[in-house]
């Protein structure tokens, strides 16, 4: 408001002067007129020369108009400055500051105005969202200046790599979306671009005499088949991008109606967990485990389920990977964990409590303090406990893995490697790391009778575990065949269907009582499923 007044005020100021200076300008040109002949009469003897008077109005005249001229150098100056800080701040508003490219309020319009120049000449375009795949760790590992690098770099690339008249924005994080204006009757050469494009964003990266490397998931959305609002196929490239992540990553996926199905399931999935984990709504279910030789269970492998209200009993494999993602997986866990370690106090001491580990919560170097602390909470011994590693896990920070691992160890809890045989872990990996038995992966088990290949397979797993010292169980025991054709191997554990399907803690309970396997009597309700179990003999250790 002041400044309105002020600019107000000066304005008017402005008029005055300009005023003063054209009416200086009118007298110049009247008094010069008398004047300046006077003069001229005066210099060569023919005259007595100008008035006082008339000469003193003459020079405040010329004073007057020097006075207006800078008034309007100053005024003429004043108007461009503020035309370039107005263009200044137009840019600003519209662009990435880091990377120079425009920003997600700005490609909308600008796409417009593109698709409104090119559409006329029969050319489309299309939208290609990328996201580069390893920002968070590069950003993690080598600070903020090293993920400033990767930006720059990728926006440099992408300027390099597209033709002079595509938009590159910066959707915001390590998001960017490219408009690119293209020939339907050519689209291969479109596609060819966008594979060129990607392969340069692929390139290592220098920083601080280091390199570093990512890939990109990319997703594509064309004006000519998608849709023709801008705003419109910014929403498509990005879900198409999203399912380029899910596939894997380092993937281009062009938009397909589905997309938008699966996006929504993805999006309830993820507030589902999120909302069953404070529900309650995760729930422990076991799988026997069982000594081959003797028959005698030996204790259950915990299994998760999710008791969705909406989609009913789910497996781990649906929601495990979305509760890695959403950084739910330690609390999803932690709340089974402690569930499972209570009913495992109520069975008899001798029965073990396996429980399988994400990749991710390896990466917390807190993991085992975490998991000691459930322990001490629910009293229950670490030497019955047994942790399950997947082999796969193991590429990940190898030295994280051991010192988690020793810690472990070092309370009397026991580590697993499960999934065997399909992790490609190397030899001295297995004998760096100290495990306590080996897990064989239950596709080379349930294809044992028939399959010569994965005969072969156990047989040098079992091997393995016998010159490493290590006991070996085998997963996967699907009926009486796959049983014997196991029982020639010596010091087996099994487990598998054969036993029964992993099943509830009520009916785990149950069944124990029945084989006197509990310390207590039970406190649940009736059991849901009883597992059969042939050949099932108690033991007490
Ligand atoms: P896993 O640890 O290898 O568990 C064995 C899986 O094989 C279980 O699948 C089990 O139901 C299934 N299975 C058992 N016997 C047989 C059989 O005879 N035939 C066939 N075809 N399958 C059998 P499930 O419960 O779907 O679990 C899948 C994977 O999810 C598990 O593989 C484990 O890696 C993971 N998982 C389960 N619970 C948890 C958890 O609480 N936390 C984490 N991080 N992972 C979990
Ligand atoms: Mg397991
Ligand atoms: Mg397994």
């Amino acid at each position: 408001m002041a400044d309105h007044k002020g600019e107000l005020q000066q304005a008017r100021r402005d008029v005055v002067a300009l005023g003063i200076a054209a009416a200086a300008i009118l007298m110049f040109v009247g008094t010069g007129g008398t004047v300046f002949p006077r003069v001229l009469a005066a210099l060569s003897g023919h005259g007595a020369g100008p008035d006082r008077t008339l000469a003193s109005a003459l020079l405040l005249n010329v004073a007057l108009v020097i006075f207006g001229w800078r008034r309007y150098r100053e005024l003429t100056r004043e108007v461009e400055e503020r035309r370039l800080a107005e263009e200044q701040s137009r840019l600003l508003a519209a662009t990435d500051p880091l990377t120079g490219c425009l920003n997600r309020r700005s490609i909308a319009e600008a796409m417009a105005d593109l698709l409104a120049q090119v559409a006329p000449r029969g050319k489309a375009i299309v939208v290609a969202m990328l996201d580069l795949d390893n920002f968070k760790r590069i950003n993690d590992v080598h600070s903020h200046l090293g993920g400033d690098t990767l930006l720059r770099t990728t926006a440099e690339r992408l300027r390099a790599s597209l033709p002079a008249d595509a938009l590159i924005a910066r959707m915001g994080g390590d998001e960017f979306a490219c408009v690119i204006p293209f020939d339907p009757a050519h689209a291969d050469e479109l596609e060819q671009l966008v594979h060129q494009t990607v392969a340069a964003l692929r390139l290592p990266v220098e920083f601080q005499g280091s390199e570093f490397e990512t890939t990109v998931s990319t997703g594509l959305a064309r004006s000519d088949s998608d849709g023709v609002d801008s705003t419109k196929l910014l929403h498509m490239a990005d879900i198409a991008m999203f399912s380029a992540k899910r596939a894997g990553r380092n993937a281009v996926a062009w938009f397909e109606p589905a997309m938008e199905n699966e996006l929504r399931f993805r999006s309830e999935l993820e507030s589902g967990i999120r909302r069953g984990i404070s529900a309650g709504e995760f729930v422990p279910f076991y799988e026997k485990q069982v000594d081959l030789e003797t028959g005698e269970l030996v204790g259950f492998e915990m299994l998760a389920r999710w008791n969705s209200p909406k989609l009913g009993l789910v497996g781990p494999d649906l929601f495990i990977p979305v509760a890695e993602e959403i950084g739910a997986i330690v609390d999803l866990s932690e709340c089974v964990i402690r569930q499972a370690l209570r009913d495992a106090k109520a069975w008899a001491p001798h029965l073990t409590l396996a429980i399988n580990i994400s990749p991710y919560q390896l990466r917390d170097p807190w993991f085992a303090q975490r998991l000691l602390k459930l322990l001490v909470e629910a009293n229950f011994p670490p030497s019955r406990l047994e942790v399950e590693i997947t082999e796969s896990s193991l590429h990940e920070n190898i030295g994280l893995v051991r010192s988690m691992i020793t810690s472990l160890k070092n309370q009397g809890v026991r580590i697993s490697l499960d999934d065997f045989g399909t992790g490609y872990s190397s030899l001295s990996q297995l004998r760096s790391l100290p495990f306590d038995r080996i897990k064989i992966d239950r596709s080379f088990v349930t294809s044992l009778p028939e399959n010569e290949e994965s005969a072969t397979i156990v047989q040098s797993i079992v091997s393995l575990g016998q010159g490493l010292g290590l006991p070996v169980t085998a997963e996967g025991v699907e009926n009486e065949e796959v049983l014997q054709a196991l029982q020639r191997f010596n010091g087996l554990k099994a487990q598998g269907y054969h036993y029964g399907r992993p099943a509830d803690a009520a009916a785990v309970t149950a069944e124990l009582e029945q084989l006197q396997l509990l310390l207590e009597p039970p406190t649940h309700a009736a059991p849901r499923e009883v597992a059969e179990s042939p050949g099932l003999r108690a033991s007490n250790g």
